[in-house]
């Protein structure tokens, strides 16, 4: 089971490096992890689970946050209470995205980062992706507000950028007139 100290700490340096593609037919070892991540995030978002386990709540991993240089991430999300849609997203792109910005008001988070970062990170609004599932197969998704904030955070992490890299310590809340905050 995937413990918050198995997540590699934004001072780490492969958390700054880009991750590589994957080739199919993945590794059991990749697909164990997959699960792993999957179990970890869940857990973490039922309150029960975060309080036995000692869990910080969190909606989306990527492999590298684990110490594994692979183009995926997870992201599983509660879209009623008690109720998840698991999201496993392999060599995924952007295929396209709105020209409408939003920001998460109180600010982005992220499990690697442990001390708080003031300031917005302006994402697309609505973005499509295209990502391999674990048998090998193409599949497109369409995601808005927050799932679509996450998909690109994860996005991020794949190539070596974390949220705080988007904030300008200068400026933390540029942005913030300009775009919708959710
Ligand atoms: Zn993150």
């Amino acid at each position: 089971m995937i413990k918050d100290k198995d997540i590699l700490d934004e001072k780490n340096k492969l958390l700054h490096q880009k991750s590589k593609e994957v080739e199919f037919p993945m590794s059991e070892k990749d697909l164990k992890l997959i699960d792993e991540m999957i179990d970890h995030l869940t857990k973490s978002q039922i309150p029960e689970e975060a309080e036995k386990y000692n869990l910080r709540p969190g909606m989306g991993l990527s492999a590298v946050q684990l110490g594994v240089l692979k183009r995926y991430f997870v992201v599983v999300y509660e879209y009623e209470e008690g109720k998840f849609d698991n999201y496993i997203l392999i060599n995924p792109k952007i295929v396209s995205e709105s020209k409408e910005m939003i920001y998460v008001e109180e600010g982005e988070g992220c499990l690697s980062v442990n001390r708080p970062v003031p300031g917005i990170v302006p994402r697309h609004a609505r973005i499509t992706m295209q990502a391999y599932d674990t048998e090998g197969n193409l599949q497109e998704y369409r995601v808005r507000e927050d799932l679509a904030i996450c998909f690109q955070h994860e996005l991020d992490h794949l190539n070596g950028i974390l949220f705080v890299d988007k904030i300008d310590p200068n400026n933390p809340f540029k942005g913030k007139d300009k775009y919708r905050a959710i």
